[in-house]
């Protein structure tokens, strides 16, 4: 049985829109994963620090018979592919990222495991990722939260803009 999965896209070193479309490319052409659908990509202020540059973000909507984990580790492996450098220094959670990858939705289901949280435990507060998945689905709804469009109405969505 296959899931509708979603998946947010979003960086700020580099060639971040080239990356962002290769990534989905790469993620369109494993053998298990069918019909991808890319938003538009969105230009957003950096969040956490500020003193970076500003981030694009999208989402891919996607089909897959695969299992949470063994996507998520599809994912792991395609932002090691695009070199993205994790810092263990303190402050640097949210610093600059050639390529971030994250797992939002993977159909209705729920799912706490070490290493994985589904639905993404700050999807629901992040307009970044809210706007692309209503871009694709208008009525999409986020399981324990409610419609991805009320969440929306309750944060802050100043300076996200698509890329033309
Ligand atoms: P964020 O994407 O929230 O800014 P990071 O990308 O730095 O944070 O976090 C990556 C780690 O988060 C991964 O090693 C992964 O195991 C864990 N993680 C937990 N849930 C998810 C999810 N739904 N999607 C992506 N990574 C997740
Ligand atoms: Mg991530």
């Amino acid at each position: 049985m296959s899931v509708r999965a979603w998946i947010g896209l979003g960086g700020n070193l580099g060639d971040v829109p080239q990356v962002l479309r290769d990534a989905a490319a790469m993620l369109s052409a494993l053998p298990d994963i069918g019909s991808l659908q890319l938003s538009s990509l969105y230009r957003t202020p950096a969040w956490g620090r500020t003193d970076q540059p500003d981030f694009v973000n999208a989402v891919a909507v996607l089909h897959t018979e695969r299992a949470p984990m063994d996507l998520l580790d599809a994912l792991l492996e395609i932002e090691r592919t695009f070199g993205r450098t994790r810092s263990d220094a303190a402050g640097d959670q949210w610093g600059p990222r050639t390529l971030d990858l994250d797992l939002l939705l993977y159909g209705d289901a729920v799912i706490t495991l070490p290493g994985l949280t589904v639905p993404h435990p700050r999807l629901h507060e992040r307009a970044f990722a809210l706007v692309p998945m209503l871009e694709l689905d208008a009525g999409i709804v986020i399981p324990r939260i409610g419609s991805a469009a009320d969440a929306l109405a309750r944060v802050d969505r100043a300076g996200i803009e698509a890329l033309p």
